[in-house]
């Protein structure tokens, strides 16, 4: 099932093409009251409600992406989890590139098992039809297109056998971050700057995660390319080293990292992400207006 977050946050989900409406479903979610419970309440009730989900997209007319502006599929992560230097010819790239090289915080030449991971804020969490605003246009923003993954439930010290069982689906991410030298997660959390999307496409349909094929192009110039079998750490040490210093929560997304080809952006551009069985989006770049 391709599940989505759409125009005013409405739910619907994706089939041949078209978004069917299924919003009544948030009638069937825990009436909450203060202090809410972190994590993200659609996901988490997700599994109990697929059948009535699929019900409601039956009886739904089909909306054609034409009149649809994709969110975040997640409203309410507990966290982004960010992964760096996880592709070896990233990593090479970086360490060829003193503009690209983080002065201070990250490391790129430690690996990856002695960098650990990395958080971006929620508040930069957008949707593909929101686009991503560059803040500062006198420096260098670039992109990075990732696999994302949606963990489904809570869970702490995830055995590593047991960690795909954690993920509620997957979407389209990008790793959008501004170069300099201050702290990896600060250049990485400015608003609009993690992109996920169009949809979650839920984890019975992509039996290996661990072999896809993906692109990213700007203005229909391809940049980045490469197939999800190149991660060093893979999706199940990903879940279960997170775990291990950290509650996973329903909702939490991992940014799974980036291969090399990542490239700078300005206004006007537009980059398109795909990753086969996934999907594919297109994200329009602006300025940010102050
Ligand atoms: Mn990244």
């Amino acid at each position: 099932m391709k599940i989505c977050r759409f125009n005013d946050s409405r739910i619907g989900v994706v089939r041949a093409g078209h978004v069917h409406d299924v919003t009544a479903i948030l009638d069937d979610l825990p009436n909450l009251r203060y202090p809410l419970p972190l994590g993200d309440q659609l996901i988490a009730s997700l599994e109990s409600l697929r059948a009535k989900i699929g019900q409601l997209a039956d009886r739904a007319a089909p909306i054609p992406f034409s009149q649809v502006r994709f969110c975040a599929p997640v409203a309410n992560p507990s966290k982004i989890i960010g992964v760096p230097s996880n592709y070896p010819a990233h990593v090479a790239e970086v360490l060829n590139d003193k503009e690209i090289r983080p002065t201070n915080a990250g490391k790129p030449s430690l690996p990856i098992d002695k960098q650990g991971l990395f958080l971006k804020a929620n508040s930069a969490l957008v949707g593909p039809g929101e686009g991503v605003a560059i803040r500062f246009p006198d420096r260098r923003t670039d992109h990075e297109c990732e696999l994302g993954l949606i963990i489904s439930r809570q869970g702490s010290d995830i055995p590593e056998q047991d960690a795909m069982s954690y993920v509620a689906g997957y979407a389209l991410a990008l790793d959008m971050v501004v170069r300099g030298p201050e702290d990896r997660s600060f250049r990485k959390s400015v608003d609009s700057y993690a992109v996920l999307g169009p949809w979650m496409v839920t984890a019975d349909e992509i039996a290996d995660p661990q072999s896809l094929d993906f692109e990213l192009s700007v203005n229909g110039e391809i940049r980045q390319q490469g197939n999800t079998r190149d991660m060093t750490c893979k999706i199940a040490k990903q879940i279960a080293w997170a775990s291990s210093f950290y509650t996973l929560y329903p909702g939490d997304v991992i940014m799974t990292g980036t291969n090399d080809g990542v490239g700078r952006v300005q206004p006007g551009d537009v980059i398109t992400v795909e990753y086969a069985k996934v999907g594919r989006m297109e994200v329009p770049v602006r300025a940010h207006q102050r």
